[in-house]
C-alpha cells in the first residue's frame, strides 16, 4: 500500500505596515506559545528555527490588528 507523507511547513507572514511595531512585537513575543516572535531592535522578528513548532493556535493572529499576521500552512508532498 502506498503511503503518502506530507510535509506541513508554516509560513508566518507579518504585514510591512506593523512589521516595525515595538508594542506589537512584544505582545507577539508574549503570546506565541513555541516562541516564534521576537521583539527585535528593528520590531517583530521571526525565529525560522521554531516555525515547526507552530502549533496553529492563532494567538498571533488574534494579538496583532485586523490581517497584520498570517499564518499559512504550506504543504510538500
Ligand atoms: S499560531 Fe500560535 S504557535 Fe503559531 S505562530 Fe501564532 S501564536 Fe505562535
Amino acid at each position: 500500500m502506498a503511503e503518502t507523507l506530507n510535509a506541513v511547513f508554516i509560513e508566518v507572514d507579518v504585514d510591512a505596515s506593523v512589521a516595525g511595531d515595538a508594542e506589537l512585537a512584544k505582545k507577539l513575543e508574549e503570546v506565541c506559545p513555541v516562541d516564534i516572535f521576537k521583539a527585535g531592535g528593528s520590531g517583530v522578528e521571526i525565529v525560522a528555527d521554531n516555525l515547526d513548532e507552530c502549533v496553529l493556535c492563532n494567538l498571533c493572529v488574534e494579538a496583532a490588528p485586523d490581517g497584520a499576521v498570517r499564518v499559512v500552512k504550506l504543504y510538500e508532498q
